[in-house]
């Protein structure tokens, strides 16, 4: 495969300004352990917009300039002289985990994605939002013929992240999962996720748009995020209580409901990033009520596995909107707004 020495990319220089779109950003070349994957579609995820805006804490520790994108899906274009078991061509995808040091606890315990040494994509080292981009093969997915990259760039963090959560719920097949945020990205996956595996599903957003869209996904009930009696709205709904909530939104208050209205031995994970993190609990629910309060980080390579085969096997199809590469920094407002639901992509090659 001939590989050009330079590429389209979005590049970040300083945060709290728009990423510069280039036609003529080097090319990088695969360490020995490394693959150069032809990104052909990156999912924009809502930690993009967090990053340029430096929303987040760990914006400002970030090296610049910088490449945003965590969630890729492309061809295989030049292997590292170390790797095995790939070959030019093969469709891979890419997640925010772009090495780990498979030594440490966290490693060894298959939380690689916990790793002390992990190297994400975005934070320390160059994203998706390029046509080339590199990653250690390790954490490189093999992807099925025939499935639609496009809509398989954004299982590799939305898809992923909210699989994990649905799993650190605790949630049964039968039983209700409450989805704070459900119709955004992270939420459209996670009423998909939880609907395949066989959850009832609480959607809480703002809006009859949003309602409709989370309606079309699966959701059996939905209830508005700004109803002033929504901890009685949901146990009503619930009939006591979801048994588990994610909050994939970006704020903490969903968190502070979700202690009042979540079914008793409950859990309550944290996914969202928001700009003010802190919230408060009050010991006695947590302790009378037995209620778990855990956060999750995107998931491990068995999970992201488990996740392409569900979409392989055609249960999960949350709608996307491709656009051009170039029209990125568009995107970002879109998405800092809450306007989009669903997925935004980018065709790198535009
Ligand atoms: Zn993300
Ligand atoms: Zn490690």
């Amino acid at each position: 495969m001939s590989v050009p020495k330079t590429q389209k990319a979005q590049v970040c220089t300083s945060l709290r300004v728009d990423p510069i779109y280039r036609t003529d950003f080097p090319v990088p070349e695969p360490k020995p352990h490394e693959l150069l994957v032809h990104v052909l579609f990156s999912g924009v995820c809502h930690s993009d917009v967090s990053i340029v805006t430096g929303d987040i804490p760990m914006a400002d520790y970030i090296p610049l300039p910088v490449i945003l994108g965590h969630e890729g899906a492309g061809i295989v274009a030049k292997i590292g002289e170390n790797v095995k078991g790939f070959k030019e061509g093969d469709r891979v995808g890419i997640m925010m985990t772009l090495e780990s040091c498979f030594e440490c606890e966290s490693c060894k315990s298959a939380n690689e994605h916990y790793c002390d040494k992990l190297k994400l994509a975005a934070i320390h080292s160059h994203g998706t939002f390029q046509e080339y981009a590199v990653v250690s093969a390790a954490h490189a997915h093999k992807l099925p013929d025939g499935i639609d990259l496009a809509k398989a760039a954004p299982l590799h963090c939305a898809g992923v992240t909210v699989y994990r959560a649905l799993k650190q719920s605790g949630v049964r097949a039968g039983e209700i999962i409450a989805i704070s945020g459900a119709a955004g990205g992270l939420g459209s996956f996670a009423i998909q996720f939880a609907k395949a595996m066989g959850m009832q599903v609480l959607a809480i957003d703002v809006g009859t748009i949003k309602e409709e869209h989370c309606k079309k996904l699966g959701a059996d009930y939905f209830v508005d995020a700004c109803n002033s009696e929504l901890v009685k709205h949901v146990t009503e709904i619930t009939k006591g209580g979801p048994h588990g909530m994610i909050n994939v939104a970006t704020a903490t208050k969903p968190i502070e409901d979700a202690m009042l209205y979540v079914r008793k031995r409950g859990t309550i994970v944290a996914v969202g990033l928001p700009k003010n993190p802190n919230f408060t609990a009050n010991s006695y629910v947590l302790v009378q009520r037995a209620i778990t309060l855990k956060g999750s980080f995107i998931g491990n390579r068995k999970d992201m596995d488990e996740v392409i085969e569900f979409f392989a096997r055609g249960l999960i199809d949350v709608p996307i909107e491709v656009h051009g590469l170039s029209e990125l920094p568009k995107l970002l407002k879109k998405l800092q707004k809450n306007e989009v639901q669903g997925r935004l992509v980018v065709d790198t090659s535009k």
